[in-house]
Formats: structure tokens, C-alpha cells, sequence
């Protein structure tokens, strides 16, 4: 009796899973690649590397050490952390680190651009930005607000190229700090929301994150602001942060590269884009191997691995680690010596004032 009543159950559950499975979605369906080919784990990278950019919100008051015990890990010799902001703020951060780690951390500034527009605003933020680099803010980083949310003294969008931002962008110039820029997001974000949308699952599960040609502007608009403004302050480098959203069209970012020699890109969030055309990607980094950098943005050290096996290994079809982000498979641009020092320390060091170079292999 009690045996049929197992088997009774054992019957039960194989319906139940089946018709489970009938039922997956989209998110659920996720299974383990069967196929079996070479692999290179590469929890460290291959040479100590400037993660370009990173984000710690609380330098001013946190503890370092657990950030410089994961860096150690991942063999990061330098972090980048673009959320300095600024005056009072910025200082305590800069004290941190020289206190503790003076050669591993540097902050780049930020900018209020609440009050754009009056006459004091212009004077005051580039005399605050002055200070903040004499105060050791290594460069500046805008963030997608600008071009997005924010508004001059009016109520009207403040476009990335207003000329009423000039003196800022040529202060950058005449300081010889660079000047890390987001703008805009991908750009499916502004497309459709449907079956045609590679960033379906990523709209569904963030829905706040879609726009159209009306909230704010169009995709189109934003990256040509932001294109303008490059090319009125050749003196100034820019490092244009998640590839300039042209990772999936690197023969268009050539264009750009050639068109703006002043204009740097960072890999920050798009290795997944790279790592689904490795052969094509590959012959990009060799042509722009002076102007590319290495920085992954949201800092999650179990995330980093991914970076590195898509730069320096040939491994084939392995996982990204955020399906919302790509649904598909990884393979490895087998990048070689010259190109990955270029990419994870040569460039950033030529970029940024004041690294301590003896971190790194020559
Ligand atoms: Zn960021």
C-alpha cells in the first residue's frame, strides 16, 4: 500500500514538473551550455590593471581595506572613482586614500549643474573645479543626467553641447585632466518595447528605463550633443564611458575614432557586446589599441572574470553573467600582450596626471 502511494507520488510530481515546464518563461529558461570545449577560468588578470571606471559612494568615511583586499584579487592595481563630487567631500576622500592607500585609489570630480544659466553659476563651478583639483581630483566625470534630467536656470533640458558649458570642458584642457563621460543609455532603451527588442527582458524588468523620442529627446539627439561637444574642445580628452554605446557597431565607432582623435572610449557594462563578435572586435582593438580602457562600472568583483576571459583568452561560448544584458554566449578576442597593456594600464596612465607608474610592468 505504502509503496503504491509512493509511486502514486513520484507520478504526481513528473506531471507537476512537466507541466511546469510547459509554463517557463523566458527569465526561467536558462540551461547550462552542453557543450564541452577548452576553458580558461581567468580570475585574475593577466597584468595589473586601472579599473577607469569605478564607483565607491562613501569614500570620504569608508573603510578601504575590503575593496583593496578584492582588488588584490582580481590584480586591479589602480580604481578609478569617478563619485568624488566635490569641496568638503572630495577632500575627506583624497585624505582617505593618501591615509591609507595613497597610490590605489584616485577620485575624479563631479559637477552641480543646478543653476545653470545665472551668471555667478558659470564662475563658481569652474572655480570649485579648480580647487578640486588642487585639492587632488585626478579628472571629471559627467554623469547621463546631463543631456537627460538636468535643467538650466529656465526649466529647459540642458544639452551636453550648450555653449554655456564651454568654459568648463577648455578648463578641463588647460588643467590636463580628462574628462570621463556617460551620456544617454543603450539605445533599444528609445526602441520599441517588443518581441524585436534585444533589451526586452531588461525593459520588463526595469520598465522605468524606456524612453522615447519626447522623454527627454531622442537617442539620436543626445549622442550628437555629445559628439558636438568633443569636437569644439579638441584640446580636452574625453573618455567616452560604455564605448559611446556603439559597442554593436564598431565599424560606426570607427568612424567616430577618426572623425574625434580627441575621443577615448572605456568598456564599462558593454564586454558582452565584445564578446559576441570576438573576430571583428579583435581587429578594432588593434587599430585603437591607444584609445581604449579598461572599466567595468558597477562594482561587483565576481563580475570581473568575465572581463578578463572575453580579453584574453580564445575560450568559445561561455556565460555573461546578467542575462539582461545578453541572452547569448561569450568567446574570447585572445587579445595579445601589447594590445592588453595598452587596454588595462599603458592608456590610463598617459591620461590621467600623477599615477604612480612603478605599479606596472613597462
Ligand atoms: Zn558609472
Amino acid at each position: 500500500m505504502q509503496l503504491k502511494n509512493k509511486s502514486l507520488l513520484t507520478i504526481a510530481l513528473l506531471i507537476c514538473s512537466f507541466l511546469n515546464a510547459q509554463d517557463l518563461t523566458f527569465e526561467e529558461y536558462n540551461p547550462p551550455s552542453t557543450l564541452v570545449v577548452p576553458k580558461h577560468i581567468v580570475k585574475k588578470a593577466k597584468y595589473p590593471f586601472i579599473d577607469i571606471h569605478g564607483h565607491q559612494y562613501r569614500m570620504s568615511e569608508q573603510d578601504l581595506s575590503p575593496v583593496i583586499a578584492a582588488m588584490d584579487t582580481l590584480n586591479m592595481g589602480i580604481m578609478v572613482n569617478l563619485s568624488g563630487r566635490s569641496g568638503e567631500i572630495l577632500l575627506k576622500s583624497v585624505k582617505n586614500i593618501n591615509d591609507h592607500y595613497p597610490n590605489r585609489f584616485v577620485v575624479f570630480a563631479n559637477i552641480n549643474f543646478d543653476g545653470v544659466g545665472t551668471e555667478i553659476w558659470l564662475e563658481n563651478t569652474v572655480n570649485q573645479l579648480e580647487e578640486d583639483v588642487k585639492n587632488g581630483a585626478r579628472g571629471l566625470k559627467i554623469y547621463k543626467s546631463l543631456g537627460m534630467r538636468n535643467k538650466d536656470s529656465n526649466g529647459n533640458r540642458l544639452a551636453i553641447d550648450d555653449n554655456r558649458l564651454d568654459a568648463i570642458w577648455s578648463k578641463c584642457g588647460e588643467l590636463g585632466i580628462p574628462v570621463l563621460i556617460h551620456a544617454a543609455d543603450p539605445k533599444p532603451f528609445w526602441d520599441e518595447f517588443d518581441e524585436n527588442n534585444e533589451r526586452w527582458l531588461e525593459l520588463k524588468t526595469h520598465p522605468r528605463r524606456k524612453r522615447s523620442a519626447t522623454n527627454p529627446v531622442s537617442w539620436e539627439q543626445i549622442i550628437k550633443e555629445q559628439h558636438h561637444m568633443f569636437k569644439k574642445h579638441p584640446e580636452t580628452n574625453f573618455i567616452n564611458a560604455h564605448m559611446g554605446w556603439f559597442a554593436n557597431d564598431l565599424g560606426k565607432l570607427a568612424k567616430l575614432m577618426d572623425e574625434m582623435p580627441n575621443m577615448h572610449v572605456e568598456i564599462g557594462a558593454i564586454i558582452a557586446e565584445l564578446g559576441r563578435q570576438p573576430r571583428f572586435a579583435k581587429m578594432f582593438f588593434e587599430k585603437y589599441k591607444k584609445r581604449i580602457l579598461f572599466g567595468k562600472d558597477s562594482w561587483k568583483p565576481n563580475e570581473f572574470p568575465t572581463y578578463f576571459r572575453v580579453l584574453e583568452t580564445d575560450d568559445e561560448y561561455f556565460p555573461y553573467h546578467k542575462k539582461y544584458h545578453a541572452f547569448w554566449a561569450m568567446y574570447g578576442l585572445d587579445l595579445s600582450d601589447e594590445v592588453l597593456k595598452m587596454v588595462y594600464y599603458k592608456n590610463a596612465l598617459r591620461l590621467i596626471p600623477g599615477l604612480d607608474k612603478s605599479l606596472f610592468p613597462n
